[in-house]
């Protein structure tokens, strides 16, 4: 393995999955909950969790700076950018272009990308809280590499790491995921969430659309709606009795059913689960 320098910085390579969505807006089945809080893009946080263990065994604590410091939606992105940006001339002589205009750092703030354009909106960067610290820095110096990580830009950012290894783990985070093969409330193997996560990608928009037109059922309801989602539940492969009735039955097919595709297991008939049923 090549000796990692403190300015260790190679591209992203980019995971399928994430090639077509639209940074800050990813489906929630390509993201996993991480421990402290903050969610992650999959991949990463097999990577993140296989990192914090062997740092953790070598007596270095990792967490992220906050749970906002690892995936960011684009709305956040967008309300942290216009808090540190303004449209009126600083004088930091620090300024990023977003929306056709130009925006200037604010005195005393750090710098931060544009919306849309940050690692954190595709979740696959995580600050590292208190980064510079010796004993910290120097474990991340060694240890970046071996699980799928690289700084962006230094020295100015050392707590900002991305996950650069792509669809190809590392063989350290592969050992780390073959000894937790089902991490807690999340679905199956690092294969099967690819494979869920890509034909997340695959899904046709039109059931998309055809969903957003569905109001959201749950247990109790009665109506055309529920025997319209049984019928797509016995097409699917989920044998019931479409009587227009929300019972407990429905209710657990629903949920055997939101967990074989890989969504949220709600119980309620949401647009998430229309989409999936009209698939
Ligand atoms: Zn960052």
């Amino acid at each position: 393995m090549a000796k990692v320098e403190w300015d260790y910085i190679v591209p992203v390579k980019m995971p399928a999955a994430l090639k077509s969505v639209e940074p800050g807006k990813l489906h929630p089945s390509l993201l996993r909950d991480i421990s402290s809080g903050g969610k992650l893009f999959y991949l990463a946080a097999d990577a993140w969790n296989a990192m914090v263990e062997a740092a953790k065994a070598a007596g270095v604590e990792l967490k992220p700076t906050s749970s906002g410091d690892l995936y960011r939606s684009y709305d956040s992105q967008k309300a942290g950018f216009l808090s540190r940006y303004s449209l009126e001339n600083t004088g930091t002589g620090s300024t990023k272009t977003f929306e056709g205009k130009t925006w200037y750092l604010k005195k005393g703030m750090a710098m931060l990308a544009t919306p849309g354009k940050s690692q954190h909106n595709l979740g696959l960067a995580v600050d590292i809280a208190n980064a510079s610290e010796k004993k910290r820095i120097n474990w991340l110096i060694a240890n970046v590499e071996k699980f799928g990580w690289s700084w962006e830009v230094v020295p100015e950012e050392p707590w900002h790491i991305r996950y650069v290894s792509g669809d190809t783990p590392t063989a350290a985070v592969q050992e780390y995921v073959a000894r937790n093969p089902k991490p807690t409330g999340m679905f199956g193997t690092v294969a099967e969430q690819k494979a869920a996560a890509e034909a997340k990608v695959a899904e046709p928009k039109a059931n998309v659309e055809e969903a957003k037109a569905k109001p959201t059922l749950r247990l109790g309801q009665k109506g055309v709606f529920i025997k319209e989602a049984q019928r797509l539940l016995e097409k699917n492969g989920y044998p019931c009795r479409p009587d227009g009735d929300f019972g407990q039955k429905t209710q657990d097919l629903i949920e055997q059913f939101q967990k074989a595709r890989s969504i949220p297991v709600t119980g309620q008939i949401d647009q998430p689960t229309w989409a999936a049923l009209l698939a």
